[in-house]
């Protein structure tokens, strides 16, 4: 049990309004998370707050008492490949705040999307921007700073990241930096086109991953279902074993060498109960084998 649980925590993402101890962690406990995940700012805005201290030495300290890594997933506007120069500058300021609030609470690793070429932009010109705007932020991390996981997307829109062989170019243009690693949502890599679901899809997705990237860097797993089929480039969350994943592709990316040590994370529809009927519903896929 002990070793299952170390080689694979599982939490969910907690809503930390009302502070990041005092909401966080119970929500944590109430769900029977071994790992967690929270917004350090608004998700869906570029405002940035400063933390409180003593709510995030408790946290910290929560964390350790319960042997649950933190992580902290950046706001969902940032994106490195943006035309609009103001999206551009936010999103550094936005990313190099998450990443010191990430430091401070203690958390292992900062989530953040891959992004999108807009504006008809080419993929190579976004590209180009992201390597220009990313690598400055990557020198400045240290030991002490969280891992930078970039997390690739469902492949909506001009997606510069979604299918897995997509994160070569992106890790050629950071030069493959020690800090960097990878957040893997299940929702996300089958929408891609990625059929977890397919006989040996798992393991050829992660393979596939392992190769492109070198092993170590998978560092979470974003453990979501589907609401659609394999494919339809459609980012909508659903419970485990509720959508087109279904049951069995959790249990197998749980003995896959390339998730050895890797947290598993729910961001799944609903509240409180059935966030830890999701957190349940992996260990026990966790434990069958
Ligand atoms: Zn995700």
């Amino acid at each position: 049990m002990t070793d299952k649980r170390q080689r694979n925590p599982i939490g969910g993402h907690v809503p930390v309004a009302g502070g990041l101890a005092a909401s966080g962690i119970s929500y944590a406990d109430d769900i029977g998370a071994e790992a967690v995940q929270v917004f350090v700012a608004n998700p869906r805005g570029w405002a940035t707050t400063s933390g409180k201290p003593e709510q995030d030495e408790k946290f910290r300290d929560a964390c350790a008492e319960r042997g649950v890594p933190a992580y902290v997933h950046a706001p969902y506007l940032i994106n490195f490949g943006s035309h609009t120069q103001a999206t551009a500058d936010n999103s550094v300021s936005s990313l190099r705040h998450s990443l010191r609030r990430g430091r401070e609470i203690g958390a292992r690793g900062v989530v953040v999307h891959t992004g999108a070429a807009t504006g008809g932009r080419s993929r190579e010109t976004a590209l180009a921007q992201v390597k220009l705007l990313l690598r400055p932020v990557l020198e400045d991390l240290t030991d002490d700073d969280p891992w930078l996981l970039l997390e690739p997307t469902a492949g909506q829109g001009f997606s510069l990241c979604s299918q897995v062989g997509e994160l070569e170019p992106y890790f050629e243009a950071l030069g493959r930096h020690p800090r960097l690693g990878v957040c893997l949502d299940t929702c996300h890599v089958f929408a891609a086109g990625h059929d977890l679901a397919a006989p040996g899809g798992v393991k050829r997705t992660l393979d596939e991953l392992e190769a492109v990237t070198g092993p170590g860097r998978l560092k979470l797993i974003h453990a979501n279902d589907s609401k659609d089929v394999a494919g339809a480039h459609k980012d909508r969350h659903a419970n485990i074993g509720a959508g087109h994943i279904g049951t069995d592709p959790f249990a197998e990316l749980m003995v896959h060498p390339a998730t050895e040590g890797v947290p598993l994370v729910i961001e799944t529809p609903g509240r409180k109960e059935g966030h830890a009927a999701d957190v349940a519903r992996l260990k026990e896929l966790r434990e069958r084998r």
